[in-house]
């Protein structure tokens, strides 16, 4: 593996433990995924907790059997045995089953501790209750980490116990209560104790689970940082030549390297800082654009800009486009701008006007990953559009089954029948390639033609693609030109 994908593979995993559980369920195609984020450091902190649970039920337990009091040394026995069974359950990798049972279990040990040993006196107030606000942080904890309606019902138990055993001086009539000697010292210690529990769950929730909020800032901050990047792939025509581009977005950033869009975009939407990142990246366009306008090779490409629906729908969008065009003084032909199927959410006929107008000075528009969104194919007829790219999915599934191959057969005549320039992605095989080209696409792009790159890589790819074709030199024919390429390798 390259060490740049090596690097973002590290980066994409790095920054996956920061997503926010607060924003909403889970995406319901990577419940795994989800658990797994937080789990890494909430399993070494629960480890930690059990143990320290387990030490203080021997500590009392040694204390109390110094002052004869059995029935307690029991309890406190119990006590050690469950936090090291709850230990045993997590160390296997059993959670889940660890925090149901050792959190059932601790709430009746703590009840049940209180009603026996720890009534109130005149002298001494109870103390064990303390550790049922503990409990119902580590339940509030745990549905951060995963919805749970069980978590939310053992946090409201250990509250409502929490309140009952603070303003009552309940007992079991059984009760035997531990001599005001150990009492005077143990409130101190278990007071400290309790605190000490909950300062560390507070810090928890803030370290695990707003974390976000951090990465959001650091998000508004990495255009001004200058750490954006474009990447560009080439796409190319039937005749294998290299007729264009499509900008995509990286993050590079300073402590995690290079962040694919996929793992900051949702979280840019979410903070809304689609407009500032996308205006950014619009900008960047039309700069290569412009540095590419008097080049005889690169001159003649387009470069296709990922817009999203939220900043598409900016009241200023068109004018903003419209400005940077007239700024860097790029052929609006050259720019295409590619949307998704969820612009269609918002109101259709301001967004209809809006590609028009845009349209209408020379600018192309591109439906991207058709076939993965709303799949209402009425927008199809509604919305001006030049072309349609194929999604990768569908590529990849055409030479699997039958089926998959009818459906990107389908797409791409019902493309062709509706006037608009079919593109395919994520071609990575020839076999794909030459059916897709058999079913009469247009336009490929994918790992095939070449992977994402950086401005200057592009540049020089395209114009090596020109160098190696046959004569006369056509724009970037990297397909061709590296097959004449490795023709000539192997007669040489
Ligand atoms: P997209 O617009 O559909 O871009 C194509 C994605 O497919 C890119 O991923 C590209 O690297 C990947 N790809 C291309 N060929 C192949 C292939 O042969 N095999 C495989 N496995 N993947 C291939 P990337 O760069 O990670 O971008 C992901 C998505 O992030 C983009 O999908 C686009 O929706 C979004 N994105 C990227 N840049 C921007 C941006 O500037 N603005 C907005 N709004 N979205 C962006
Ligand atoms: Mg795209
Ligand atoms: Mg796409």
């Amino acid at each position: 593996m390259p060490v740049g994908e090596q690097r973002s593979m590290v980066a994409r995993m790095a920054i996956k433990t920061w997503e926010n559980p607060l924003a909403g369920p889970p995406s319901s195609t990577a419940p795994d995924a989800y658990e797994d984020k937080h789990s890494h450091r909430l399993v070494f902190y629960y480890k930690v907790a059990a143990l320290l649970i387990m030490a203080m039920g021997l500590f009392w337990a040694a204390i109390f059997a110094g002052w004869h009091q059995w029935s307690v040394v029991i309890a406190d026995l119990a006590l050690a045995g469950l936090a090291a069974m709850g230990w045993l359950l997590i160390a296997s990798g059993q959670l889940n089953a660890a925090m149901i049972v050792t959190q059932v279990a601790l709430l009746v040990f703590a009840v049940s501790y209180a009603l026996m040993f720890d009534a109130p006196n005149a002298e001494f107030p109870r103390i064990v209750h303390l550790y049922l606000l503990v409990l119902a942080m580590l339940g509030y904890i745990n549905h951060l980490r995963r919805k749970s309606k069980f978590q939310l019902a053992i946090t409201a138990a250990c509250l409502c116990a929490f309140v009952v055993l603070s303003c009552t001086s309940y007992a079991f009539p059984f009760a035997q209560t531990i001599p005001d000697g150990i009492r005077s010292v143990g409130i101190w210690i278990n007071g400290v104790l309790a605190t000490a529990m909950m300062w560390g769950g507070i810090y928890t929730i803030q370290r695990e689970f707003t974390r976000p909020k951090g990465l959001a800032l650091e998000l508004r901050n990495a255009v001004g940082n200058e750490e954006m990047e474009l990447y560009y792939q080439p796409q190319v025509n039937q005749a294998g030549t290299i007729h264009g581009a499509e900008a995509l977005l990286r993050w590079r950033h300073p402590q995690h390297g290079l962040i694919p869009p996929n793992d900051f975009i949702p979280l840019a939407e979410e903070a809304g800082l689609m407009p500032l990142l996308g205006g950014w990246v619009l900008q960047e366009a039309c700069r290569t654009l412009a540095a590419w306008r008097h080049d005889p090779v690169l001159g003649k490409l387009t470069l296709a800009v990922n817009v999203s629906a939220s900043q598409f729908q900016v009241e200023d969008f068109e004018s903003s486009v419209l400005e940077l065009i007239k700024m860097h003084q790029v052929n609006p032909a050259r720019l295409k701008l590619e949307l998704t199927e969820s612009v269609i959410v918002h109101d259709l006929a301001p967004t209809v006007a809006r590609i028009e107008n845009l349209r209408a000075i020379g600018i192309t528009f591109a439906l991207d990953d058709f076939g993965t969104g709303y799949s209402s194919l009425s927008y199809l007829r509604k919305l001006p559009l030049d072309q349609l790219k194929i999604d990768r999915s569908f590529v990849q599934e055409s030479l699997e089954c039958d089926r998959g191959a009818a459906l990107v057969k389908s797409i791409i005549q019902l493309g062709i029948d509706l006037g608009f320039v079919v593109l395919a992605e994520g071609i990575e095989t020839d076999a794909q390639h030459a059916f897709l080209i058999d079913c009469g696409c247009h336009e490929f792009q994918g790992y095939l033609f070449g992977r994402p790159m950086p401005g200057d890589a592009f540049t020089d790819h395209v114009r090596q693609a020109v160098m190696a074709a046959p004569t006369p030199p056509r724009v970037g024919s990297l397909h061709a030109a590296l097959m004449v390429r490795a023709k000539r390798a192997k007669t040489a």
